[in-house]
């Protein structure tokens, strides 16, 4: 759609076309074929609006930006009770793959993480087919449309997975996870796969936006709560060990992945989808952390902001 909005997104991504600082994430081998300049900005309103620039339909996988949304769904499909048992609220200034658990408790410190996320996917479904499949038609739904798994990506990251099956293991060890370790890494490495693009990431922004009411379709797919909690969770914990840096200079709520994906949900206004490969050292894409810092200054986004 062109519009002032469009014609302003334009502006930030010629502003930052020729950043070309951080690297492509190289842990996941099928990660560094992604192309390093390809740069896209969406923007969702509440009301159902999407403005957009740049590569803004190139499918990329979401990693982490999977978390927040399997967390509502286990809130969802559990309730806060029990997945508070298995989960924390606590940032935990670590890196995203940190082997550690909250002292007393031994739950993971937050779902952000993925030690949380690898808990919060396993209260998915009681297979891992369940899993895959609540996770996948949710992501879907938020979407607007039917997204699918990267075989390519999933694949590789499954051969390079020792982290994450330790993590998984050390869950296990301390009776957080039940299932057998390797199928609840085969089913979150799926969750992690799914592709979407910058668009798709601002519509599923702009539901949590609005309090769990799907913008376009005006479904409520989400409870009032569910989507709150999500996004106080994201406010303190979804940027990793740059989580108070970004609350303080940026101050929306959001959540990056290693594909070079970012999200931000505004409470009440929109959702932000960018997409960049190049990270930073903390593995969050460093076009997308200036966006959303030009964001944040130019329009006033910041949640502390009085008017
Ligand atoms: N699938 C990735 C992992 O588990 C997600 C990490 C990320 O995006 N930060 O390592």
């Amino acid at each position: 759609m062109k519009s002032p909005v469009s014609d302003y997104l334009r502006e930030v991504l010629d502003d930052l076309a020729d950043d070309a600082d951080g690297a492509v994430a190289d842990y996941i081998p099928e990660l560094m074929n992604a192309d390093p300049d390809v740069f896209g900005i969406a923007l969702t309103t509440v009301d159902g609006r999407t403005h957009s620039v740049g590569n803004d339909e190139v499918e990329f996988s979401i990693q982490s930006i999977s978390k927040p949304f399997a967390y509502a769904a286990a809130l969802t499909d559990r309730g806060f009770d029990s997945v508070a048992d298995a989960v924390g609220v606590e940032p935990s200034g670590e890196a995203f793959n940190e082997l550690s658990l909250e002292g007393d408790s031994r739950r993971p410190k937050n779902a952000m993480i993925n030690a949380g996320a690898i808990t919060t996917h396993s209260l998915l479904g009681s297979d891992t087919e369940q899993r895959v499949e609540r996770a996948l038609a949710f992501f879907s739904t938020l979407a607007g449309r039917r997204l699918v798994v990267s075989e390519s990506v999933c694949r590789s990251e499954l051969d390079t997975a020792d982290r994450n099956l330790a993590i998984a293991h050390m869950l296990r060890n301390y009776g957080i996870l039940e299932e057998e370790a390797h199928a609840v890494v085969e089913g979150y490495t799926k969750q992690c796969s799914v592709n979407v693009t910058a668009r798709d990431l601002s519509v599923m922004g702009a539901t949590l936006a609005n309090a769990g009411v799907h913008p376009v379709s005006k479904e409520r797919v989400l409870s009032r709560a569910v989507a709150r909690q999500t996004l106080s969770v994201m406010a303190s914990s979804g940027m990793y060990d740059a989580a108070g840096h970004w609350l303080t200079a940026v101050g929306i709520p959001a959540k990056s992945g290693v594909s070079g994906g970012l999200l931000g949900a505004l409470p009440g206004q929109a959702g932000v989808g960018v997409f960049s490969p190049r990270l930073d050292s903390h593995g969050n894409s460093v076009r997308g952390v200036k966006v959303f810092e030009r964001l944040s200054d130019d329009m006033g986004l910041h949640l502390m902001d009085v008017e």
